[in-house]
């Protein structure tokens, strides 16, 4: 059984539909996928009819953007929500937010790009970015890279868009703790995405990893394209620890970002199945109406 649990579509900032993506993970001789777009669940319908048709299981997710004011400081966290209930109202009000601060902020990051002299419009990323529903820097990049300024979405990181780059702007993201628990409250499963990546300034450690644990936190994704194997070795002992599910997973972006593709990471299917036990406990309690998994 290979089972990648973090994926992202057009939908958000990958370069596949959600159809063509399910279609790749057949390919790529995967026999579970999550579907896991940044702050939206929009991608979910055209998925699960993709996954029936071509006979592999699928897993709807949310790539939920969030910040945690911890003791390791204030940093960025993503949240992987698993069968949960997108339309829980706390939630869902959370996600709009996040939804509308990515938009609001591609004005200023264009008006950025103009004082340094390039030559972008409004026009420009709304074209790239015309089938998502999260609208990101990726996008940005990517009316940079049509428009002849990159020649990737690195190098747009690395001259315009990472953190610390001249048209760097901040957004909206829901707070960490609120938002494992309204995972909880709507029938699913949080983990946290990436823990130790690396372009995170901030780690949390395991006093921290127990916290959110308390709050409801069900997991921590090990196995990472961000994780050097030390760390993969230390986050797998922090696990066991405190009894949280290990995932892996590809973070694959389509031809959006090198070394990620569909199944470079797995997780295992025993820890797979806590999963999916964990959300089937969390889905019985909540009494909301959650998604299934698509079974082929
Ligand atoms: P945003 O969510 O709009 O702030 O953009 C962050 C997203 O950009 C991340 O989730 C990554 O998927 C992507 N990203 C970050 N750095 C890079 C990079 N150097 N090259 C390509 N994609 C990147
Ligand atoms: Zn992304
Ligand atoms: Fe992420
Ligand atoms: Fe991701």
């Amino acid at each position: 059984m290979r089972i990648d649990l973090h994926t992202h579509s057009r939908v958000s900032d990958g370069t596949e539909s959600p159809a063509e993506l399910v279609r790749a993970a057949v390919a790529a001789g995967l026999d579970v996928v999550a579907l896991t777009d940044h702050d939206t669940a929009d991608g979910w319908e055209e998925a699960a009819a993709a996954a029936r048709d071509a006979g592999i299981e699928l897993v709807p997710g949310i790539e939920v953007s969030t910040r945690h004011d911890g003791s390791w400081g204030t940093a960025g966290v993503h949240l992987l929500a698993y069968l949960v209930d997108p339309t829980y109202q706390p939630l869902a009000d959370e996600l709009r937010h996040v939804l509308e601060g990515r938009q609001a902020r591609v004005p200023t990051m264009v008006s950025r790009l103009n004082e340094l002299g390039v030559s972008i419009t409004l026009a420009d990323v709304a074209a790239a970015s015309a089938d998502a529903s999260a609208t990101g820097r990726p996008h940005v990049a990517d009316a940079l890279v049509t428009l002849g300024v990159v020649a990737d979405r690195t190098e747009a990181f690395d001259r315009y868009l990472g953190w610390s780059r001249p048209a760097y702007v901040d957004r909206y993201a829901a707070p960490l703790v609120d938002t494992i628990r309204h995972v909880a409250a709507a029938g699913g499963v949080s983990v946290i995405a990436h823990p130790w990546g690396r372009s995170r300034r901030q780690r949390p450690d395991e006093a921290d990893l127990a916290e959110l644990r308390e709050a409801g936190l069900t997991g921590i994704e090990v196995d990472h394209q961000g994780h050097a194997p030390e760390a993969r070795d230390r986050l797998r002992a922090i696990a066991r620890n405190l009894d949280l599910v290990v995932t892996g997973s590809s973070d694959y972006h389509g031809a959006g970002k090198t070394d990620h593709d569909l199944g470079c990471n797995t997780t295992d299917p025993e820890q797979y199945a806590r999963l999916l036990d964990r959300a089937a406990d969390a889905a019985r309690s909540s009494s909301r109406p959650t998604p299934e998994v698509v079974r082929p």
